[in-house]
């Protein structure tokens, strides 16, 4: 690429027009090697790469490294890169890229294949790799067992497939498209405070609340907006507001994935382990059901995340539904599954760093902003 081409590319783009001395003292190679940007750029890449690696091996510490790839398009991709992000430094380390023309194999084949390699290569540099972080993917355990590398699962994925798999056995229905009717708390939520206001404007006209009322945050103003919709009472639900007449909801599962993550949280801080791990997850089945004698000491954060001790029973032990969500969990969440988890790892630096559009995934930060949502 010439001097006058990129220049004019930045012009039409309206952006800032490039440094003419920058840019030559950027594509100046090695004496008398002309070589292109595409060249140059990897050039840099590779040595800003072995930059990192010496920087992390100078602790003399085995690593832990977070693990991801990208596809160039959702459809018969390409490419299929992987990303290396050293956890503490948050330092890139590797980037592997494989083509499914020179692979033989379909792109969503790739990813195992090219963690592997990027490995296998760290590790011949000498690099000391103790644990791996990344998506679920069966294939690579094997693999994994063989380099002797330890393996932890991003936590916001599984809590995305604990959440699928309990809506799914308790076959809760889909978030209503009208508050109007919505008859318990747990379905309100669902909307945001913006919509609730415009739903009680429209029907009962505007200043229909003081605005001591509309300042209120969102568990406590669905509470008003219940009151307005059913002045005598809710329809179904006789103890009002406080318990959900439809048993578990969207709302609950949702909860679901809260109390998992700050299990793996805690397990983390305390060194625990995939049995207590597995133990901690499991008691959101008992404190449901209204039982909160394990919801002691630092198990009350949990407890928290789950509406506390004063909420009211979602359902008795009799009821079937304990028996769906204590089934759903323990195999979703078993021991093995929770060895995986113990260390609460993530894999959203390497996302952000790859900037993956949350249309493919969502990604931790649009599912925290909705956990603050709620
Ligand atoms: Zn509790």
């Amino acid at each position: 690429m010439t001097y006058t081409v990129l220049n004019n590319f930045c012009i039409t783009l309206g952006v800032a027009p490039v440094h003419k001395p920058t840019f030559y003292s950027y594509m100046r190679g090695e004496t008398n090697v002309r070589e292109g940007w595409n060249a140059k750029a990897v050039r840099q890449g590779v040595r800003y790469c072995d930059l990192a690696i010496d920087t992390v091996m100078r602790s003399g510490k085995p690593v832990t490294l977070m693990v991801d790839g990208r596809y160039d398009s959702a459809r018969s991709a390409q490419h299929c890169t992987v990303t290396t992000i050293e956890y503490d430094t948050r330092l890139v380390v590797d980037v592997h890229t494989l083509r499914p023309k020179t692979e033989g194999k379909a792109s969503t084949q790739l990813e195992v294949p090219a963690v592997v390699r990027l490995l296998r290569g760290l590790l011949s540099r000498g690099l000391k790799i103790r644990c791996i972080v990344s998506d679920d993917f069966a294939a690579l355990s094997p693999q994994l067992e063989r380099l002797g590398i330890e393996w932890q699962k991003d936590c916001h994925h599984k809590v995305k497939n604990v959440r699928k798999a309990l809506r799914k056995a308790l076959k809760v229905p889909k978030k209503l498209n009208n508050p109007h009717q919505c008859v318990s708390e747990a379905q309100l939520l669902e909307f945001t405070k913006r919509e609730l206001l415009d739903v009680l404007s429209n029907r009962f006209g505007p200043g229909c609340l003081t605005q001591k009322e509309e300042r209120l945050k969102k568990s406590d103003f669905v509470g008003v907006v219940l009151k307005k919709m059913y002045p005598y009472g809710t329809t179904t639900n006789e103890q009002s507001l406080i318990v959900d007449p439809n048993g578990v909801t969207d709302f609950h599962v949702h909860e679901a994935g809260l109390w998992f993550l700050r299990a793996a949280e805690l397990c983390r801080d305390e060194g625990g382990d995939s049995v207590s791990l597995h133990n901690d997850i499991m008691m959101i089945a008992e404190h449901w059901a209204g039982d909160h004698l394990r919801c002691m000491g630092d198990k009350e954060l949990l407890c928290g995340r789950g509406g506390g001790p004063t909420r009211l029973p979602l359902y008795t032990r009799d009821d079937p539904v304990y028996d769906i969500i204590r089934r759903t969990l323990g195999r979703h969440c078993s021991t093995t599954v929770c060895s995986y988890y113990t260390e609460f790892r993530h894999t959203s630096a390497v996302e952000t760093f790859q900037g993956r559009s949350s249309s493919t995934r969502r990604s931790p930060c649009t599912s925290r902003s909705r956990m603050s949502r709620v």
